[in-house]
């Protein structure tokens, strides 16, 4: 890919599969070099709270905060509030640490205040330490959506929490995106990148939302560098949550090349995991490399395979 210099990257994420490979390019890249762009369909009210999902793992995770053995929530959180919560017959199905209430109080408080959502996610970087933006991809809500066979119509975080993603998806739609547009900062992020990286995150549940946000696809369509994702399928499966499942219910096969198709001319780069079996696509170019990312040793590593071979 043929990258030299100071180059700018632009990563796209949702949540735990996003904020490893976000871990890995952050301890090799200075802070003006990497912009993250996160998505927000999972984003939701609750108990009068903003909460904000993925924004909040990848911040977790880049401040050294997040509890690695779930790959979200923070670490050695306690529980007092969930407690007391279940003890007055509260709402319990959505797990909310004690220090990660404090996330969200700040947050909402912020928001109610004036702040735009862009605002609140850099001061809640500065706070916690990290240097890195980390740019939710829209100001505006645009929550997703999903049919399924056997509930219905459900909220993105009544099928992904209170249902455990059980339920047969048939359809997934993205609210609101059409009609909303990227923030200033992620539109200047994106004009001045060198390269687009999308995470080996769920690609229909976030990445999609953020692709569906007005112009964006057709204005990543239009900057001629690289543009590559990531697979997040390894060895038929997902390695963690529902890809794999959705796939089948989508009528896909569980397949790498079926991430690739699914993308389609928004990608002239693919990294795939040297477990898959090879294939080819007109106008991509396919690296393989071990891309599991179990531990922060892996992330770096992983990260550090991606940026030889845009260098290359
Ligand atoms: P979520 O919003 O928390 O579900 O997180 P993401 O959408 O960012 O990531 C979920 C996806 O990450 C799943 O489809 C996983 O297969 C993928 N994933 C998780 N860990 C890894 C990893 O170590 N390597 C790769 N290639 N994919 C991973």
């Amino acid at each position: 890919m043929a990258l030299t210099g100071a180059y700018k990257i632009v990563l796209f994420v949702g949540g735990v599969g996003g904020a490893k490979l976000a871990y890995g390019l952050s301890k090799l890249l200075p802070p003006d070099r990497l912009t993250i762009v996160v998505n927000v369909g999972d984003d939701f009210w609750h108990l009068g709270l903003r909460i904000c999902p993925d924004a909040d793992t990848v911040l977790y995770t880049l401040a050294g905060r997040v509890d690695s053995a779930n790959g979200w929530g923070v670490a050695n959180d306690t529980s007092q509030v969930l407690t007391a919560l279940a003890d007055i017959g509260g709402e319990t199905w959505f797990r909310i640490g004690d220090a990660d209430l404090a996330t969200h109080l700040t947050r909402t408080d912020r928001l109610r205040r004036g702040a735009r959502p862009t605002e609140v996610a850099t001061e809640l970087c500065a706070v916690m330490g990290v240097e890195y933006a980390l740019l939710p991809v829209t100001d505006e809500s645009v929550p997703t959506i999903v049919d399924t066979k056997e509930k219905g119509r459900l909220s993105f975080q009544s099928y992904f929490v209170a249902n455990r993603w059980q339920p047969t998806v048939t359809a997934i739609g993205y609210e609101g995106a059409d009609g909303a547009s990227v923030t200033r900062e992620v539109g200047d992020a994106i004009d001045q990148a060198d390269a687009i990286i999308i995470a080996p995150s769920n690609p229909w549940l976030s990445i999609a939302p953020m692709l569906a946000v007005g112009d964006l696809r057709a204005r990543l369509l239009a900057r001629d560098v690289p543009r590559i994702a990531m697979s997040p399928i390894i060895g038929g499966r997902a390695v963690k949550g529902p890809a794999a499942k959705l796939m089948r219910e989508l009528g896909l096969e569980v397949s790498a090349a079926s991430v690739a198709d699914y993308y389609g001319d928004l990608l002239n780069g693919f990294v795939d995991d040297v477990v898959n079996p090879p294939f080819e696509h007109d106008g991509l170019k396919i690296a393989r490399m071990d891309t599991m990312m179990p531990d922060g040793e892996a992330r770096i590593r992983v990260a550090q395979s991606l940026l030889e071979w845009l260098e290359s």
